[in-house]
């Protein structure tokens, strides 16, 4: 051995010297190691995500209240579209469009707060992107904050969308949609909320629960009930605006309220042959596309089964909504009819024992009115719009 190889063995031999002295040091630091990686793989859901902006599914949360709310759905009067404001028995809040025209943005804002202030939203979905559910996002985002927001799979082509990045912008394309600007500023205001967002799917679910401090648990459920949507590129299949709609059943206290934005007949088919039959039995059914005859066919009606429904659609129209063989298919279906057009915002309130309230805005008229047509309210609209104004 010369002098090099003497060296170079007294190192080795002074390596695993230290090694052997600091054994259960090093031992200790390797399984501290392990603990935080198996937790951070645990509370990330088994994936690694350092992001907040990612589109992964809620799980549900857990909150404790002094005293328990009631759930309310308002179907606000913002004329020919669709909003719809939800408080949860914990207090958050969810808002499923927006409307269109500047003029209904008073009306969110009326309902949008609580105590003299600007609710927050929890929750926030773009049902689809017509004007009339998404036109006012943009004022929403604005004034509101926006803490979770979901929407369909679709893709802008506008070139006003140059700086979301690519997994921001991403999905299926429909021209008449995807160039359009209102889409192209929704899109921006919430990629400008840098809040949490997630193209909804059948999985989008979340149950949340309330425990209240003097005792006593409840949950509520946000079911996204597309089963016809087994992943996103299942989008592709639809290939029309309306038929991209979030499909929503809201559970509590036992009660069911279903909304499916537009959805049209060929959703409603895959969803009478998907579905859960005993899961779709609904209490209350917000009519598709405003109540054109485009959606609510009888299969899909019986399917459903509602006692209720609302109708949210604008006094005269122009598209002549509610049809009159939809209004027949509800009528065979001997559901109650609440319609925004003649009486407002509709407000519906559930308690944790399942008792249902409906409260409207005008009461000023005859019960007949409510299974009128288009072409028969626009007879009538002048008388509506008085009544209206009268009480504004
Ligand atoms: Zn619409």
């Amino acid at each position: 051995m010369d002098a090099k190889e003497y060296k170079k063995s007294n190192k080795r031999k002074a390596r695993k010297k230290r090694f052997s002295k600091n054994k259960y040091y090093y031992i200790f630091v390797v399984a501290i190691i392990i603990i935080v990686v198996a937790v951070l793989f645990i509370s990330n859901g088994f994936s690694f995500d350092f992001s907040d902006k990612k589109d992964k599914n809620n799980v549900g949360v857990e909150t404790s209240v002094d005293k328990l709310q009631n759930l309310t759905i308002r179907f606000l009067d913002v004329g020919q579209g669709d909003c719809i404001f939800i408080t949860f028995p914990d207090g958050k809040n969810m808002l499923i469009d927006a409307g269109e025209h500047k003029e209904n943005r008073d009306v969110i804002d009326k309902y949008l707060t609580n105590g003299g202030k600007k609710v927050t939203l929890d929750y926030c979905v773009a049902t689809h992107p017509d004007s009339d559910h998404i036109d006012n996002m943009p004022y929403v985002y604005e004034q509101y904050d926006v803490l979770r927001s979901y929407r369909p799979y679709l893709k802008s082509t506008s070139d006003r969308v140059s700086s979301l990045t690519e997994e921001f912008n991403k999905g299926v394309i429909i021209d008449s949609k995807s160039k359009t600007n209102i889409y192209a500023d929704y899109l921006n205001s919430v990629y400008n909320e840098k809040c949490e967002w997630e193209f909804f799917c059948d999985s989008s679910d979340f149950t949340n629960s309330v425990k209240v401090k003097d005792g006593g648990e409840y949950k509520y459920t946000v079911d996204f009930m597309m089963p016809y949507i087994e992943d996103l590129n299942s989008f592709n299949d639809l290939r029309q605006a309306n038929n991209l709609s979030a499909i929503i059943m809201i559970e509590y206290g036992g009660k069911k309220v279903l909304l499916t934005g537009d959805a049209e007949k060929k959703v409603e088919k895959l969803f009478v042959e998907k579905a859960d039959a005993k899961l779709a039995d609904c209490d209350v059914l917000k009519l598709g596309h405003h109540g054109s005859n485009t959606s609510s066919t009888i299969d899909f009606l019986n399917f459903v089964k509602p006692e209720n429904v609302v109708i949210s659609c604008g006094v005269s129209n122009k598209y002549h909504h509610p049809n009159k063989e939809t209004i027949v298919n509800v009528i065979n279906c001997k559901s109650d009819v609440y319609r925004t057009d003649i009486q407002g915002t509709i407000t519906i309130t559930i308690d944790s024992s399942g008792n249902i309230v409906f409260n409207k805005e005008y009461d000023d008229f005859d019960d007949k009115m409510l299974f009128f047509n288009g072409d028969e309210i626009k007879l009538q609209a002048e008388k509506i719009n008085k009544v209206k104004q009268k009480a504004a």
